[in-house]
């Protein structure tokens, strides 16, 4: 991982919507899976004005790192975690009255402010109180806010940032009702919509807060929006190299046999580390710069490439699944097509075995 990449992102963002907005970078799910307390030391420095998680637990260890800047938990809680998250000074995401409830009375009891966000939902669907059934909910949520309730923002999120279209201005225009329908916000409330795509598409949004998550670890976030710098690269060593005969097979269900005479090089990476099972026989990784394939099923912790016509390879060389090699470079973004799913992903399901390296330019 690539310490000066990631704060270039953060810089992007930031020029992006002006040095006016703040910016919350999102560390949730061990910050997009490059990890959390690294993330966080990178940033720091530059100045977030806060942290975005999705739980409490999340939020408890930016806590325990030493970081006392705002915190917010922005999916719902589950009942019984507000006793955590009002100890932890966390502003915790509301949905609906029965979370406000569920709230102050945990701030009654640890006789500490509940801090909360609003959040409506403009179309999303998955959390937030309902932009067109706003009378259902003011009288409630208003009745509910006084002391010891700390209202600290409102937010919507976009469902479609990612793409060029009208969603997005519908969303927005959405929230803007609501909000002319609600009670003045507190003076130190904020408002906040963008996540990555939004807040690289659509600065107008930006209001007094963005989220950004995918671009700043290096995620590609949406057609039509400049790329970002690449963050993270995957690699794993050679443990093994052999000359296979025509027929050889190779793998679980010997889904491959060798064509000819080939070399082939075992590589000690698998899908217990997160290499995408659907890159058996479909994937590729660089070896000396060059691109080679991936025969076979990937094992929990083996992978094999053919190497055949590529000189030198030998025990110990470096393959990279994602990132660069000399000449050679695979993409985030080409892992995820091929593994049928989204960047993100890629990132967040690479497990605890393969070590996070976080350095100046991460050798990427
Ligand atoms: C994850 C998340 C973000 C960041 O989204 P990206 O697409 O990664 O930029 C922003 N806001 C909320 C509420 C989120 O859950």
């Amino acid at each position: 991982m690539s310490i000066r990449a990631f704060q270039q992102n953060f810089l992007s963002i930031r020029g992006a919507v002006g040095e006016e907005v703040r910016i919350i970078p999102m560390v949730k799910a061990d910050a997009y899976g490059l990890g959390m307390a690294e993330a966080i030391g990178a940033l720091e420095p530059l100045g977030p004005w806060g942290y975005g998680v999705a739980a409490v637990e999340e939020g408890i260890r930016i806590r325990a790192l030493g970081i006392s800047k705002p915190v917010l938990v922005l999916s719902p809680l589950p009942p019984g975690s507000y006793g955590e998250a009002v100890r932890g000074d966390l502003s915790v995401c509301v949905s609906d009255p029965v979370a406000l409830r569920g709230l102050r009375d945990a701030a009654e009891t640890a006789g500490h402010p509940g801090g909360f966000q609003l959040e409506v939902d403009t179309g999303m669907g998955r959390a937030g109180l309902p932009w067109n059934q706003v009378q259902s909910w003011v009288p409630a949520v208003t009745a509910l806010m006084g002391e010891p309730l700390r209202w600290d923002g409102c937010y919507t999120h976009f469902h479609s940032a990612d793409s060029p279209g009208d969603a997005t201005a519908t969303q927005w225009g959405r929230l803007q009702e609501t909000l002319a329908l609600l009670p003045p916000m507190p003076g130190h409330a904020i408002l906040h919509a963008c996540n990555s795509p939004g807040a690289m598409r659509h600065p107008e949004f930006a209001a007094d807060a963005v989220r950004p998550g995918i671009f700043l670890y290096g995620g590609v976030a949406g057609a039509e929006i400049p790329p970002p710098v690449p963050v993270a690269a995957l690699r794993a060593r050679v443990t093994f190299i052999r000359d296979a005969r025509r027929g050889d097979t190779v793998g679980y269900g010997a889904t491959y046999a060798a064509e000819g005479t080939e070399r082939w090089a075992t590589v000690g990476i698998g899908y217990g580390d997160g290499l995408p099972r659907l890159l058996g026989n479909r994937g590729n990784a660089l070896l000396k710069g060059r691109r080679v394939p991936v025969i076979g099923r990937i094992s929990m912790d083996a992978t094999v490439l053919n190497i055949t016509g590529v000189d030198g390879v030998e025990v110990g060389d470096v393959a990279t699944f994602f990132g660069r090699d000399g000449e050679g470079e695979i993409s985030l973004e080409e892992v995820a097509t091929l593994a049928q799913t989204i960047n993100y992903e890629i990132l967040t399901d690479l497990t605890p075995r393969a070590p996070r390296i976080w350095t100046a330019d991460g050798g990427y």
